[in-house]
C-alpha cells in the first residue's frame, strides 16, 4: 500500500502513522465492519470521485443490515472524502471508507462498542493489472461457494464477508489464476471476490441478478446503462458455469479491477471479445471525464489546484 499523508478517523484528519486501533477492536475479531471500495480520477475539472453518492448510500445500507447507526450523515461522509482528497493532494486515488465495531467489550454483541469511521485514500493502479485490463485475465470457478443470503447478507460490503473473497482468491492465484469466481450453492455463477461479472452471447450482455449472492456492484449498475445507451440487451439471468465456458465473451466489473476482459475460465479459452473492449473504452471515458452524458455521476473535488467547484 502507498502511504500518503492523511487519514480521516472519527471527524480528523490524522497522520498516517498515527491512524492506529486497540487489538481490543471488536471489528479485529469478529469482521464487524463495513466498508466502500471508490475511486478518484483525474479530470479536467480536477479530481473527481466517481458515484460517490452511490457508495455512501450502499455503506449505509451495508450498516442497516448490520444494525450499525453510522455516527455520520451521508453528506458528512462526502465532505470528509472531499476533505481527505483535497488535502493528500493526489490527482487520482482510491478511496477506502470503513466503519465498524470499536474499542469496548469483547462480547460478540455490539453492545457496549463505539462506532468508528475511518477513510483512507491512496494510489492504486489496475487492481488485476494494466496487462489483464489489455491482454484478458485467467479465472477458475472457485472449490469456495459465494455465501447464502441467510448465511451473511451479500448485500452489505461487509468486512467479515471478505473471508470469503479471500479464501477463493487465494485458491485461485496459488492454483496460477489471475482471479476466482464464486458460484452459489446451487450451482448458479454469483460473483468474483471483488468483482461482478458479464457475459456475451450472440450480442447480447447476461449478468446474475441481486438475488444471486452478489454484491449490488456500482460498477455493474454503471456498465448496465453504458451497454443500454450503446444499443446493448443486457439481461439479469441465471448462468451456471458451462455458460461461461461457452460464452462469446465474458468480462468482470468492479471500482478496482474497471473492466477486465476474462480471456479463459477453467483453462477453457474464451478470447477478448470486441464488446467488452468497447465497454471498458466507454467506462474509462465516462470516469475520467471524457463523455459529458454522464458527468452527473463524478463529485468534483475543490483542491488547492482547482477552482471551487461542487
Ligand atoms: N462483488 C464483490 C464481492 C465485491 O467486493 C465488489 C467490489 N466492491 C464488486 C462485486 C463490485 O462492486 P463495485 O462495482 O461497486 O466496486
Amino acid at each position: 500500500m502507498q502511504e500518503t499523508d492523511k487519514i480521516w478517523m472519527n471527524g480528523e484528519l490524522v497522520d498516517w502513522a498515527d491512524a492506529k486501533v486497540h487489538v481490543g477492536t471488536h471489528a479485529l475479531h469478529y469482521g464487524s465492519g463495513v466498508f466502500e471500495g471508490i475511486r478518484c480520477y483525474e479530470t479536467e475539472k480536477g479530481p473527481a470521485v466517481f458515484r460517490l453518492r452511490d457508495h455512501l448510500e450502499r455503506l449505509e445500507n451495508s450498516a442497516k443490515v448490520l444494525y450499525m447507526d453510522l455516527p455520520y450523515a451521508r453528506e458528512e461522509l462526502r465532505q470528509a472524502t472531499h476533505e481527505l482528497i483535497a488535502a493528500n493532494g493526489l490527482p487520482s486515488c482510491y478511496i477506502r471508507p470503513v466503519a465498524y465495531y470499536g474499542y469496548g467489550e469483547l462480547g460478540v454483541a455490539t453492545t457496549g462498542n463505539p462506532v468508528d469511521v475511518v477513510i483512507m485514500s491512496f494510489p492504486w493502479g489496475a487492481y488485476l493489472g494494466e496487462e489483464g485490463q489489455r491482454t484478458g485475465i485467467t479465472t477458475m470457478v472457485s472449490t469456495w461457494e459465494r455465501v447464502g443470503p441467510n448465511v451473511i447478507p451479500h448485500v452489505a460490503k461487509a468486512t467479515g464477508i471478505y473471508l470469503n473473497s479471500m479464501l477463493a482468491t487465494t485458491e485461485a492465484r496459488r492454483a496460477g489464476y489471475d482471479e476466482a469466481i464464486m458460484l452459489t450453492r446451487d450451482g448458479y455463477v454469483a460473483d468474483g471476490p471483488g468483482e461482478n461479472i458479464f457475459v456475451v452471447k450472440n450480442g447480447t450482455l447476461l449478468t446474475p441478478p441481486l438475488s444471486m449472492s452478489i454484491l449490488p456492484g456500482i460498477t455493474r449498475d454503471t456498465v448496465i446503462h453504458l451497454a443500454r445507451a450503446l444499443g446493448y440487451m443486457v439481461e439479469e439471468t441465471l448462468l451456471i458455469r458451462t455458460d461461461l465456458y461457452l460464452a462469446d465473451e465474458a468480462f468482470m466489473v468492479g471500482t478496482a479491477t474497471e473492466v477486465a476482459p476474462i480471456r479463459a475460465v477453467d483453462d477453457r479459452e474464451i478470447g477478448v471479445g470486441p464488446i467488452t473492449l468497447e465497454l471498458q473504452q466507454a467506462y474509462l471515458d465516462v470516469v475520467n471525464g471524457r463523455d459529458q452524458r454522464w458527468s452527473d455521476w463524478l463529485d468534483v473535488v475543490a483542491t488547492s489546484r482547482t477552482p471551487a467547484e461542487v
